[in-house]
């Protein structure tokens, strides 16, 4: 059974432009408004105006509002919930990227295929054991960016709703949460990052969404570095397993992971993350102003050639050793 957090923290992946066929296309709408789709009841009239989005069977909210486009599997509540989340990280990240997310922002949200979910009460009495979600339907991907016609599009993956039949004959509604805020801000980064023009090699992209991913968000509603997030600490445990030349040659066919067709470098991401917090704290040590932005950082971190960074590889090991993880 895969742990959601390991599911977290190893298995995002990153779209190619217009490579998944997943993907449908959502329109932008002349007006802002909330609207909620039934798609069973307004087939005959929606269907042509809002293009494929709602012909995936999952949608069951559409919400076009004035600075974004979501399309989610759940009622008006929870997709609200997701708004919510999704505006609160676009206005952090802009921030902290210098950029300005266009309104063609597309966000859908789509429905993990799970096996089902089965609960058994413990041997004492005490406790519930929940199993079944172990083979989500494309081998770890919790979502992916990409941009079609201009438009930035996220795609992320969530869990539906489910019922549980108690041992006692009630049916229990149940809803899980795969860490969603942490994919959207990851995906969200990758938007941002692109529009930055902080695109790079695979290192450097999924080094700067996951940085953004694992942050925390302060008493000021603004997003800070957590010390040592998961990623780091894998990174940490098994930093022997993998040369820094792995980590700077790592390519990723985005569909071809989605398939299952290809293996992901698992170790890519713990360790790109490491890569790029130990390039971002020498970066601060050598350019210590308050007012250097992220962007700025970034851009001079990109630029580095591989064999700069292969000198580097020493010293970012012993800082990794040294992680104080408590
Ligand atoms: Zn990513």
């Amino acid at each position: 059974m895969l742990c959601p957090r390991l599911l977290v923290c190893a298995s995002r992946y990153r779209a190619r432009r217009g490579h998944s066929p997943y993907l449908v296309r959502m329109p932008r709408l002349p007006f802002a408004l909330l609207i909620v789709l039934s798609v069973a009841s307004c087939r005959s009239q929606s269907i042509s105006e809002f293009g494929d989005t709602v012909r995936d069977a999952d949608i069951r909210c559409l919400a076009a509002e004035p600075d974004m486009t979501i399309a989610s599997p759940f009622g008006p509540r929870r997709t609200d919930e997701l708004l919510t989340k999704v505006r609160a990280n676009l206005v952090a990240l802009e921030r902290l990227f210098e950029v300005e997310v266009p309104a063609t922002l597309a966000v859908h949200f789509r429905a993990l295929e799970m096996p089902g979910i089965e609960m058994q009460l413990s041997e004492d009495g005490q406790s519930y054991d929940v199993s079944g979600m172990e083979a989500p339907s494309h081998h770890g991907v919790l979502g992916y960016s990409t941009r079609r016609r201009g438009a930035p599009e996220v795609t992320i993956y969530v869990v539906p709703t489910g019922t549980l039949a108690h041992p006692d004959g009630r049916e229990i509604t149940v809803s899980f949460d795969f860490g969603t805020e942490l994919t959207i801000r990851h995906e969200l980064a990758h938007v941002c990052a692109m529009l930055a023009d902080l695109n790079g090699p695979t290192w450097f992209d999924e080094g700067v969404a996951l940085e953004l991913e694992y942050s925390e968000w302060n008493e000021a509603g603004e997003l800070v570095r957590r010390p040592v997030p998961v990623t780091l600490r894998v990174a940490h445990r098994r930093r022997a397993d993998a040369t820094l030349d792995e980590v700077l040659a790592w390519k990723e066919d985005f569909g071809a992971v989605y398939t299952g067709d290809e293996q992901p470098f698992l170790l890519g991401r713990p360790l790109a993350h490491a890569l790029m917090r130990f390039l971002l704290q020498r970066d601060e040590r050598a350019f210590p102003a308050s007012g250097e932005s992220l962007r700025a950082r970034l851009l001079r971190i990109r630029a580095l050639e591989d064999d700069e960074l292969r000198a580097l590889e020493p010293e970012w090991l012993a800082w990794l050793t040294d992680l104080p993880l408590e």
